[in-house]
């Protein structure tokens, strides 16, 4: 039998590809990748052949595709799934074939490396003791705001993934939930040139976003609850007379 091997691939540093990875690449009988450009222009600009069949792997075809890729696994081969960048499944493509593999008793393995999450959350100087990924917010302004107000009493860190076009609306939705004081930070181009950290409150980050639009990708971690805030009660916190802390 052969493996699964997911695969974390850079998130902007070309220089974060590991050893494994390259070694991977290389030698992996089938690269299933997200965008099969983005896996060359990656092989390129590391100087590797990919030595294996490289497939299309994407959200729209990954379930079907899993059980196929799965067949050559059983076969003996060596599966090797990478993203875009970052960790496969990490709101990438990979969960399909994790999911299959585990009920076809198929072997799966790691090769981690750089994750926007981990990233970020490291940087934030916020406590890293415990802490949410939270992926990207709903698309819809009044969903945003449902979803965070879900997580008004949430005590640990919060991770949000997010994009350049709806920064605005998500620095107000935060801004309305949770209030100017709540500390944060928006993590961008992380491990790029222009890498930047803006870290204060939900209310100067936002502040910062209005006068210095910021560009490129982009990680908003924000502080959970405090305990001040909690033994300050509801009404300060602006909850519900039913609202429990989680
Ligand atoms: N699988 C990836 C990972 O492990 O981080 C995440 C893929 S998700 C489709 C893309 C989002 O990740 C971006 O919108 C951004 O929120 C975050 N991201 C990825 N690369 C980043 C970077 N270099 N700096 C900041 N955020 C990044």
């Amino acid at each position: 039998r052969g493996t699964v091997v997911l695969a974390a691939t850079p998130i902007g540093n070309t220089g974060d590809a590991s050893a494994r990875l390259v070694a991977l690449l290389e030698h992996a009988d089938i690269v299933a990748a997200e965008d099969t450009r983005r896996l060359y222009a990656l092989a390129n600009r590391l100087g590797v052949h990919v030595g294996g069949r490289v497939v299309a792997n994407h959200d729209h075809n990954e379930r079907e595709k899993a059980d196929r890729l799965l067949d050559d696994v059983a076969a003996g081969a060596t599966v090797l799934v990478v993203s875009d960048a970052g960790m496969p499944t990490i709101n990438d493509p990979g969960v399909a074939i994790v999911r299959r593999a585990i009920e076809r008793d198929l072997p799966v393995t790691c090769a981690p490396g750089p994750s926007a999450v981990l990233d970020a959350l490291a940087l934030s100087g916020l406590p890293t003791d415990r802490f949410c990924y939270e992926g990207f917010l709903p698309r819809k302004h009044s969903d945003r705001i449902a979803h965070l107000r879900s997580l008004r009493a949430e005590r640990r860190t919060m991770v949000f993934y997010e994009t350049v076009h709806r920064i605005d609306d998500s620095m107000a939705a935060l801004l309305e939930v949770f209030g100017p004081d709540r500390p944060m930070a928006l993590c961008r181009e992380l491990t790029k040139d222009y890498e930047q950290v803006r870290r204060g409150t939900v209310g100067s980050v936002a502040d910062s976003v209005r006068t210095d639009p910021p560009r490129g990708e982009m990680v908003l971690v924000v502080a959970g609850i405090s305990d001040e805030e909690l033994a300050a009660g509801t009404a300060a916190a602006g909850l519900d007379d039913d609202w429990q802390p989680i």
